[in-house]
């Protein structure tokens, strides 16, 4: 820890005893779950189905009993069919990439954009900023949470904000220099991209005022983050969140970096076996639940993250009481994180399906050079392509990038080969080669 400060933004909401924690959550979720019910038909029609009336909600234990949620709900709802209130009180629309090419968006009314602010508030408080700091944000603006996530929490907490977006890395570190950043967030493999970038320079670190980072959107590890804090020679601390609850936030990693602090007077988190999606216990391996429950704009109930964890209740040194959720260890399905954006193989496949000419198979190899990462996907072309002059083959190796660009928001290299030259698999295909050492 390079830092002292051990300031907590709301101690009464982080810090307090777990059995209260409890009941507030408890009052909270029978109120969403009344709410939800009376305005949001799938949560009526799902409930129905399964027999559970909103009274039978009493405590967080009876969570058990409400239906899951999942991303395909949000598609199939899309834009606006899991409001759970009139569409004039919403006031902000994020968005993220789905497993098609239209993103899934989240509505919030002005409490839940208060109310995610004052959570990115908690976390940026717990990575030691304060109103004497200068926060540059290098997450994009736009649908994605990120940057306005952090411009949000940092506004709040008095800090000095620079909205850069990402991106332009130079500039970034002229800036940061120039204005005597203390902090700044965005992704991790991002921050070793500065840190290096500061060292190929040749600039010395003591003409930067760097103290710490919040960085999040894609899974890292403790190399990373130990060569980050090297590199940069600041304390790097973990942030976790979702369009779908709240984007950054929903939990943040203190300075004794042992776990997140998940925000849990706003959700409730479980941990459930993905195959069964039985609870398990404290301390065991599953996938991320969380219920919200304090939001007005797009409520949801048990909403599967597919994001591996393990929870910690233990009081944290911090002094800190919310329960901690560990770093990221993997997924439950084959979604890639990949400069910060989510790729879905199966968005390959349609753009695939979808251009005459192209078999639908393929391979996608990740790469990290450096701390860029960097796609290529083989695509197998029938024989006609094939066997075409080379310009049309460039030609037509273009289209499907562009395609393939504007469907996945991110270029990827593009190399076709012959048909049937690629494997073929038996059990589950293996399409993704991800040879990026996290
Ligand atoms: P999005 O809604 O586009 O921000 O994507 C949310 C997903 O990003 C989560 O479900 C996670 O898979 C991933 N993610 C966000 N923050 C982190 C983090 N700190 N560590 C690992 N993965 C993260
Ligand atoms: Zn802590």
């Amino acid at each position: 820890m390079k830092q002292k400060a051990l300031k907590i933004w709301n101690p009464g909401m982080e810090c307090m005893d777990r059995e209260q924690m409890r009941d507030l959550q408890s009052a909270r979720l029978r109120e969403t779950v009344r709410r939800v019910y009376d305005n949001v038909p799938m949560y009526r029609a799902r409930m129905d189905e399964k027999g559970v009336k909103p009274e039978d909600i009493r405590t967080v234990d009876d969570l058990r009993y409400l239906p899951f949620t999942d991303k395909p709900d949000l598609r199939e709802y899309f834009p606006f069919g899991l409001l759970a209130v009139p569409k004039d009180r919403i006031v902000r629309i994020q968005g993220s990439s789905g497993t098609t090419g239209m993103p899934i968006v989240a509505g919030y009314t002005a409490k839940d954009v208060e109310t995610w602010t004052e959570m990115v508030a908690r976390g940026v408080t717990a990575a030691g900023g304060g109103p004497e700091d200068v926060v540059q944000v290098c997450y994009g603006y736009g649908l994605f949470t990120g940057g306005l996530g952090l411009h949000q929490g940092a506004t709040k907490v008095g800090a000095m904000v620079v909205p850069m977006s990402s991106g332009n890395t130079k500039r970034q570190i002229a800036m940061m220099k120039s204005l005597g950043v203390t902090m700044f967030g965005c992704t991790p493999s991002y921050a070793m991209h500065i840190g290096e970038t500061i060292r190929d320079m040749g600039m010395d670190l003591k003409d930067f005022r760097l103290k710490s980072a919040v960085l999040g959107a894609e899974p890292w590890s403790e190399n990373i983050r130990t060569r980050i804090e090297e590199l940069l020679d600041i304390d790097a601390l973990d942030i976790y969140g979702l369009t779908e609850i709240a984007g950054p936030g929903v939990a943040t990693e203190c300075l004794f970096k042992n776990g997140m602090h998940v925000n849990e007077d706003n959700v409730i988190v479980e941990i459930v076996n993905p195959e069964t999606l039985e609870p398990l216990p404290y301390g065991e391996k599953g996938e991320l639940v969380f219920s919200t429950i304090t939001k007005e704009g797009m409520p949801l109930l048990r909403y599967r993250t597919h994001d591996l964890s393990r929870l910690n209740p233990e009081k944290c040194e911090c002094g800190r009481t919310n329960v901690r959720m560990e770093r990221i260890m993997g997924r439950t399905d084959d979604m890639l994180i990949i400069r910060g954006v989510n790729v879905f193989p199966s968005q390959i496949e349609t753009v695939l399906t979808n251009i005459e000419g192209c078999e639908p198979h393929f391979m996608l190899t990740v790469e990290r050079t450096g701390t860029t990462d960097s796609m290529e996907i083989q695509v197998e072309v029938n024989d006609r392509i094939f066997g075409d002059t080379v310009g049309h083959l460039e030609q037509f190796r273009r289209r499907i990038r562009e395609e393939m660009k504007s469907a996945l928001g991110l270029s990827a290299e593009i190399k076709l080969v012959e048909a049937k030259s690629l494997p073929r698999f038996e059990g589950k295909a293996r399409r993704v080669v991800d040879n990026r050492k996290l």
